[in-house]
């Protein structure tokens, strides 16, 4: 069984339409998926998805939350906008902080203002202990020098969609990062980030899918209009073959690493049964 641990399900997808996608997620084999904050008004829908749906389970995947201001954001929220992350912390159901980070490639929103929003949000995980998810796109410098200036915990989270080559990896994972790999994982051209996937330490890998965006390949040709997480199981089974592995393999690893990495998930009861899965 796989993992998402990244999909954002209040973007393009109607609140009518969740109970199906998640479904999908079960019967394509997914076991559990988190939802990650983008701002505040995409949160409150997030912390909503979770009241409705619980922690999953049965027929759902496991889930869970994260509470962030994407870096795309930083033009419309600033460093006071996270004051309400401290409350929202206490959920057990949240288990990071993120996205957060810096994006210098679309360039979306101020550089400064991106890094006054990302220095805010690596202050807080500095000082809870909660692992960060991390979007750096274009900023891997500046992104790393950022993040040296904090005490974070010795697992600090992960560096979701992971768009660099293979020689970041070493500096990545040697700070104690995971590595996530999304749907451009499949993509033929993605050659750097095929060399990535084969060279990051076993056991740093992630898998996720950044829905809705980021439709693996095959998916893709099959014309489906955005991503949601069942279509993990795509970049799963790339990672199986690039890494020599069996599905089976690829998602029992990526199982202990999810909950290695964001370790308030053994809290919730079907995340745990996942690690007891795995155990066997
Ligand atoms: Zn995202």
């Amino acid at each position: 069984m796989v993992v998402d641990t990244h999909c954002h399900l209040t973007l393009r997808f109607e609140p009518d339409e969740l109970a199906g996608v998640l479904h999908n997620a079960v019967d394509a084999g997914v076991e559990g998926v988190l939802l990650v904050g983008y701002c505040p008004v995409h949160y409150r829908r997030t912390a909503d998805i979770l009241d409705q749906f619980g922690s999953g389970g049965g027929s759902l995947p496991a889930l869970a939350g994260t509470i962030g201001i994407h870096p795309h954001e930083a033009d419309n929220y600033g460093p006071s906008d996270i004051e309400f992350f401290g409350g929202e912390l206490e959920r057990q159901d949240i288990v990071a902080i993120g996205e957060t980070g810096l994006d210098f490639f679309r360039d979306y929103a101020d550089r400064t203002r991106q890094e006054d929003l990302f220095n805010a949000q690596v202050a807080l995980a500095a000082e809870s202990g909660y692992p960060l998810v991390i979007h750096s796109r274009n900023a891997f410098d500046r992104t790393i020098e950022i993040l040296e200036n904090y005490d974070l915990p010795d697992k600090p989270g992960v560096f979701h969609c992971y768009g660099y080559g293979p020689d970041e990896i070493d500096k990545v994972t040697g700070m104690g990062f995971y590595v996530s790999f999304a749907g451009n994982l499949t993509y033929p051209k993605a050659t750097e980030l095929h060399s990535a996937a084969r060279k990051a330490p076993e056991d740093r890998i992630l898998t996720e899918t950044d829905s809705p965006f980021l439709i693996p390949n095959k998916a893709k040709n099959r014309k489906v209009r955005r991503c949601e997480p069942a279509n993990v199981i795509e970049t799963a089974e790339k990672l199986s073959e690039f890494r020599g592995w069996t599905l089976e393999k690829t998602s029992n690893i990526v199982s202990v690493n999810t909950l290695n990495c964001f370790p308030l998930l053994r809290n919730i009861e079907p995340w745990a049964e996942i690690g007891r899965g795995v155990d066997a």
